[in-house]
């Protein structure tokens, strides 16, 4: 019979990559818990109208990639990214009644319809951070922050903080007259998708892929031209707190980020190594959407930061967050009697907080010795009648090939974990 595949567009993490996975979420963790993030943990599926209310009508992501199932007769939509259901279990759980700012974190799965490549897939693991209640730069500037540590202290290289203001409502809106009066002269030679775009969000126009609409669009006016005195005097403030931190940046006025919600600070991190796909991490203010999404008007912010594309960078680079992690004491019984004392061993060793393993395929004790070094074995030991009768065993150290007697008593565990130490210690000041 044929093997069953996954679905086009998504990725198995397997056993040689876990660890990595798993040690880059904590160190996420921990870094955003610095910055006093704490982490909230939201429903995988949400009703459908949350994200089309709270991710915008007219983005991509609403109107064109995301999965929506009908179960009885409900329809849910699979989360295309985590602001939105982060927003509704804070308004619902009561959050903001605590004092403010509201700060949490998450690692959530993400599902978009899009067409796969390399750093695009349809299912995603988005690291992300919301910080709700104040509306001052310096917020923004601690958001960016926290991004630019992570980044820096994982050891990404050759990243860049490309930074924008997209205004408030109020200034947006005469900008958006101005686009519409830039490209409607052109609008015939508009991809489909931006001609619908001119009329129902023309910022997206910035946005798009295509050649052509690109080449329109390099004259476009800039929303930075059309900011009201506050929205300025945000970007300027934001500017100078990201000088006092030590963090570069360019301004990118083209920045327009793909969700409806964003207000005043939009910003991304991006690489050119991975290829295409390059935006590593991308954020900004949503000063509106709490109290679009039936909460009081709360302003915040908040960015996602892609993990696969993150990984992608990190491996490119050659930086490797983690080393197999091996077997330290692999037992090779033979007979029953000994076999016997062996899963005691192992299990007494593992309590110990050591790894060990004994065969369990019924192998040969040839085979057994190959497969204990095609695991790695940092030691290895051979039980049989003779061992039990004298109640010891040689322990031998794989790397070097020196052998220690240990007693097959009590003390076994405790001898060996000081000889696992010391081993350790001398490989480390070789
Ligand atoms: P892009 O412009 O690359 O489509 P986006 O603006 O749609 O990104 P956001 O919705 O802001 O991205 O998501 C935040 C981050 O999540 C992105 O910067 C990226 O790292 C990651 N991301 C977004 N979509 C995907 C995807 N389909 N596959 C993998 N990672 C993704
Ligand atoms: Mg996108």
């Amino acid at each position: 019979m044929e093997i069953i595949k996954r679905p086009y567009g998504t990725e198995d993490v397997l056993p040689a990559n876990s660890k990595s996975w798993s040690v880059l979420e904590t160190f996420l963790r921990s870094t955003a818990e610095k910055y006093g993030f704490s982490e909230i943990r939201v429903p995988t599926f949400e009703e459908t109208s949350l994200f089309s209310r709270g991710v915008g009508e007219t983005t991509d992501v609403v109107q064109k990639e995301m999965y929506t199932v009908l179960a009885k007769e409900s329809t849910f939509t699979l989360r295309p990214e985590g602001t939105a259901g982060t927003i509704r279990a804070i308004l619902e759980n009561g959050l903001l009644n605590e004092p403010l700012p509201l700060r949490v974190c998450y690692i959530l799965s993400c599902f978009r319809h899009e067409r796969p490549q390399k750093g695009r897939l349809r299912e995603f693991h988005q690291f992300g951070v919301e910080m709700a209640g104040s509306a001052d730069a310096m917020a923004d500037a601690e958001v960016i922050s926290l991004a630019n540590q992570i980044l820096t202290q994982l050891g990404v290289k050759d990243i860049s903080l490309r930074i924008n203001s997209i205004g408030c409502p109020a200034c947006r809106a005469k900008y958006h007259e101005a686009l519409k009066a830039y490209f409607l002269p052109h609008k015939d030679r508009l991809c489909e998708t931006c001609q619908d775009r001119l009329e129902r969000n023309p910022m997206r126009l910035l946005d798009c892929k295509s050649e052509i609409c690109r080449e329109i669009g390099k004259d476009a006016p800039l929303i930075l031209d059309y900011l009201c005195e506050d929205c300025a005097a945000h970007f300027e403030k934001l500017k100078a707190d990201l000088t006092l931190l030590g963090i570069d940046y360019t301004v990118d006025p083209r920045i327009v980020r793909g969700l409806d919600y964003y207000t005043k600070t939009v910003f991304e991190f991006v690489t050119d190594c991975i290829g295409a796909q390059g935006t590593v991490c991308g954020g900004g203010r949503y000063d509106g959407l709490i109290e679009q999404l039936g909460g009081p008007a709360t302003p915040a912010l908040g960015f996602g930061m892609g993990l696969e594309r993150l990984l992608l960078v990190l491996e490119k680079q050659g930086v490797t967050l983690a080393e197999p992690t091996g077997v330290d004491l692999f037992l090779i019984p033979m007979g029953d009697a000994a076999s016997d004392k062996a899963l005691q061993l192992v299990a007494a060793l593992r309590r110990e907080g050591l790894s060990s393993q004994m065969d369990v395929m019924g192998r040969s004790m040839r085979k057994q010795m190959k497969y204990a070094d095609k695991l790695g074995a940092r030691f290895t030991a051979v039980i049989g009648d003779t061992e039990l009768a004298e109640g010891k065993v040689a322990v031998k150290n794989m790397a070097t090939g020196e052998k220690i007697d240990l007693p097959l008593d009590d003390s076994f565990t405790a001898r060996f974990a000081d000889i696992e130490i010391a081993d350790r210690l001398a490989k480390e000041t070789v």
